[in-house]
């Protein structure tokens, strides 16, 4: 994909959510399709990546912002919220926090959807399926579960935004 990329909407979508979570694999595995396993590198201040996706006969371009969910950051994650149309990788980790965020900071009318990232790890998982099932269905967004490290997922979830996004404009 060049720079020059035909789309014929573009959205921008943040990535929320704790450190370590998986925000920067999840963007590294959906554009690059690879994992950036082994070291953890802590994502400093805001970075984003554009990826054009297909919805009906629609090309979208998903400008994904990755952010850095450590408190001290926090400042600098707000300005960025107010033009987002998109808030994709709300992991379930302070789950709450971060929707009260939203809604202090994004429009309106803002998309959202709840991850559960590392899927692949089962058994060491440190929010369940059903706890994530039970806090989408409270708060009325949609729940998947991701890997951005076997990718399961990873494309579906950006297709599932780009799609919302596309209905909602
Ligand atoms: P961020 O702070 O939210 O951007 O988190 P990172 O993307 O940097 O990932 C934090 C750590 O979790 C890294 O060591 C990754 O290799 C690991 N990780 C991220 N996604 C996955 C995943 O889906 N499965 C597994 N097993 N590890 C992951
Ligand atoms: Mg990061």
């Amino acid at each position: 994909a060049s720079i020059n990329e035909y789309y014929d909407i573009a959205f921008k979508v943040m990535l929320l959510g704790d450190s370590a979570v998986g925000k920067t694999c999840i963007l590294v595995r959906f554009k690059d399709g690879a994992f950036l396993g082994g070291n953890f590198i802590a994502t400093v201040g805001i970075d984003f990546r554009n990826k054009v996706v297909s919805v009906d006969n629609l090309k979208i371009k998903l400008q994904i912002w990755d952010t850095a969910g450590q408190e001290r950051f926090r400042s600098v994650t707000h300005a960025y919220y107010r033009d987002a149309q998109g808030n994709l990788c709300f992991f379930i980790l302070h789950f709450l926090a971060w929707l009260t965020e939203i809604h202090e900071y994004a429009q309106k009318n803002v998309v959202i959807m709840l991850l559960g990232n590392k899927s692949d790890m089962a058994a060491e998982r440190v929010v369940k399926t059903e706890e994530g099932e039970k806090l989408a269905k409270e708060y009325g967004v949609p729940f998947m579960e991701t890997s951005a490290k076997t990718g399961v997922n990873v494309e579906l979830a950006f297709l599932a935004i780009a799609k919302e996004l596309k209905h909602r404009a």
